[in-house]
């Protein structure tokens, strides 16, 4: 058995957990102390046996005034799960332009969650169709102050 101090991270009042936990190859929850509501209790146990986090990046965008689209999973996932699915991100490229909620991938590395887009980047103009259009350039360039 071993006791292990946390902060709650449920609501901004951040109580500070002491869980005894039964150690082992599958942490079991024993009990906790600290928590002023049921919430804090819910949450040690996960954290103890099955913790989760929410996960944040960023993805190639081929054609986009950026470079790179941030994206993030729409809920958390399993701790074991966030190298996988952080892989397949890496791996993934999109073509501009794309769009704030975009989905990027369904269900990545067998898990439930999805990846979408936390930032738009629009599509990059080429300069091929800026110089057809003598004065274009100008307009661009007012346009953008
Ligand atoms: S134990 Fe309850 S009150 Fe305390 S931080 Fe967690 S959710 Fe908030």
């Amino acid at each position: 058995m071993s006791i292990r101090e946390y902060t709650c991270v449920v609501c901004p009042n951040g109580c500070s957990l002491r869980i005894e936990v039964k150690d082992g190859e599958k942490p079991e929850f024993i009990r906790v102390e600290g928590n002023i509501c049921k919430r804090g209790e819910t949450w040690a146990r996960q954290e103890v046996e099955n913790p989760m986090r929410t996960i944040a990046s960023s993805v190639l965008v081929r054609g986009g005034v950026f470079p790179l689209a941030s994206v993030r999973t729409d809920f958390p996932i399993p701790l074991q799960s966030i190298m996988p699915v952080m892989e397949e991100i890496r791996q993934t490229i999109l073509d501009a332009p794309v769009q704030i909620g975009d989905l990027v991938i369904e269900g990545p590395a067998n898990t439930d969650c999805r990846i979408i887009v936390t930032r738009s980047v629009q599509k990059k103009k080429t300069e091929k169709k800026l110089n057809e259009n003598p004065g274009s350039i100008e307009r661009e360039l007012m346009k953008q102050k």
